[in-house]
């Protein structure tokens, strides 16, 4: 019979479905607490910077503040001591040299002319300063802060000044301090205190955009108007969001600005930075969910195969077309241990036995003559093997029915029909449970008697002759029969012979005028 195909099984889409289903569930609970933690990490960053930023811009307007202050107070002295060369030689180096909050100092009279400097190996002593910033201090007459400008001496710097004015209120020049913005300075110094490792870092643009400090020297002086964050700080905003550094990299940047001198600090970290816990934290989450993982595959895997194994047989005994009985013991055997397999191995068995039931019944008919009831010549061949396959001796009676043909001639078929009919009822009724009784053919019959000698056959047969013969059948009147009697083996090693003699002791019953019972080989 045709297998069914093995590739595909219960257990095997069981446990694939429960495979799919955990790589599922890993992947969305992996995608989840990625996107939940991004955001978080991302969120944190972001206000980190921008507290980190705001911190900074206070930092630095306090420290300006701090310096403007300080040149206030020399400007006093100095408008107090009407610009005396001395005096002003004394707070420039005050000035340099008691707070390091600038780099230089310079005290300039109200032509643009040096009168003192610190260091003094500045060498500017005399000389008329054409500087920007020195210009702007100048037509302006007033505390500032300059924008960035290349100095006399050639140097990157800003300066914050302020106006000298005597007792009499006259304009008499301008103290002021320099931060170097490419050297080491007390502005840079504050900024560069906070320096992370992890890739975090710090810039600070004036109010055109331009760097002012950057932890990267090398950019300071450059612009950064591109940078969104960049043009949001010189709106005067605070705040934070994801951009990208003229580098192009994403960054998560915080900024302030500094109120007093329109500067923007932006403190900024790269996202990849950020996110980099996450990978680990994602492959640590994987491994931890393998062995259970693993666990619940063999559980599902064991369960499976407890599931798909009834379900397994019953198909494997269904297909096998097996003898019957043997498929109805093997399917009682398989242990249906929940509903559904119990009902269906309930159905299955009601099938097997309603075939049996069926195979029976044909297995019967097909050795069984309608008429009598009685083994046709199927069944007698059946009997006879069984009794030789069991070793036993048997003795044989054939019948005849006398002169059967003048019943049906005077009586018609059906009544001939139901003459065979009480012939046989009479054989049943005077044969044992173990003998083999069969209609050969016709009106004749024979009886196998097994373990019966050949003279109680003789008086079987003569005793149901008698029976016959003395019981009348209504319409036809008094019925009679001839018998003929051998025995297995006595005479014979081959059964079929047997039934030959028995059926020439017949022949000569017949012969010897009918009503008789003939023994072979005493057929006298
Ligand atoms: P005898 O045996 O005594 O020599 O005479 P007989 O008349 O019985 O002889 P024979 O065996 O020649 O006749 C048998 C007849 O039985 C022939 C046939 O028409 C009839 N017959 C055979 N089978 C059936 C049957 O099933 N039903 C009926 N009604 N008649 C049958
Ligand atoms: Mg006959
Ligand atoms: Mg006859």
């Amino acid at each position: 019979m045709r297998t069914l195909s093995p590739r595909l099984n219960l257990g095997k889409l069981i446990l694939a479905l429960a495979l799919l289903s955990a790589v599922i569930a890993l992947a969305n609970t992996l995608l989840a607490s990625y996107r939940v933690q991004r955001d978080q990490l991302v969120g944190n960053t972001l206000e980190a910077n921008r507290v980190y930023a705001t911190k900074l811009a206070e930092t630095t307007q306090n420290f300006l503040l701090a310096a403007q202050q300080q040149l206030a107070y020399a400007a006093t002295r100095l408008g107090n001591s009407d610009m005396d060369p001395a005096q002003a030689q004394d707070e420039a180096s005050r000035l340099q040299l008691q707070s390091s909050s600038f780099n230089s100092s310079l005290v300039v009279a109200s032509d643009g002319r040096v009168i003192a400097t610190s260091p003094q190996s500045l060498q500017l002593q005399g000389e008329i300063l054409r500087s920007a910033g020195s210009k702007a201090a100048l037509d302006r007459r007033e505390p500032m802060i300059s924008d960035p400008y290349q100095s006399a001496t050639g140097k990157l710097l800003i300066s914050i000044s302020h106006p000298v004015f005597d007792r009499s209120g006259q304009y008499r020049g301008y103290v002021s301090g320099t931060l170097y913005l490419r050297q080491r300075s007390a502005l840079n110094t504050l900024l560069g205190t906070h320096y992370y490792r992890d890739g975090s870092y710090l810039y600070v643009v004036d109010r055109h955009g331009r760097l002012i400090y950057h932890n990267n020297a090398k950019e300071v002086g450059t612009y950064a108007l591109n940078n969104p964050a960049v043009k949001e700080v010189m709106r005067g905003q605070r705040g934070a969001q994801q951009v990208l550094n003229n580098h192009k990299v994403a960054m998560l940047a915080g900024y302030a600005p500094v109120a007093a001198t329109g500067w923007g600090i932006v403190a900024q970290r790269p996202t990849e930075a950020t996110l980099q816990p996450l990978s680990r934290l994602m492959s640590a989450v994987i491994w931890n969910a393998i062995p259970l993982g693993v666990l619940s595959l063999l559980i599902t895997w064991w369960f499976a195969r407890r599931i798909s194994l009834p379900l397994w047989q019953l198909a494997r005994n269904v297909q096998d077309g097996e003898d019957t009985g043997n498929a109805i013991s093997h399917v009682n055997g398989i242990r249906a241990w929940y509903f559904e397999v119990a009902q269906l191995k309930q159905a299955v068995l009601y099938s097997f036995s309603a075939l049996q039931d069926r195979i029976g019944t044909l297995n019967r008919a097909s050795r069984t003559d309608p008429l009598t009831g009685l083994l046709n010549r199927r069944g007698l061949q059946q009997a006879l093997d069984a009794l030789q396959a069991q070793g036993l001796p048997f003795a044989i009676l054939t019948l005849d029915i006398d002169r059967f043909k003048s019943i049906n001639d005077s009586h018609g078929h059906d009544v001939g029909d139901a003459a065979i009919v009480h012939i046989a009822e009479q054989m049943r009724r005077h044969s044992r449970e173990t003998d083999v009784l069969c209609r050969a053919g016709g009106e004749e019959f024979l009886v196998l008697l097994p373990g019966v000698g050949i003279e109680a056959a003789r008086q079987t047969g003569e005793r149901l002759r008698q029976a016959i013969a003395d019981e009348p059948f209504a319409p036809v009147g008094t019925i009679t029969v001839s018998l003929g009697v051998a025995h297995f083996p006595s005479f014979h090693t081959d059964p079929e012979q047997a039934l030959r003699l028995a059926d020439k002791a017949l022949y000569l019953a017949k012969e010897q005028g009918r009503n008789r019972v003939v023994v072979y080989p005493h057929a006298d």
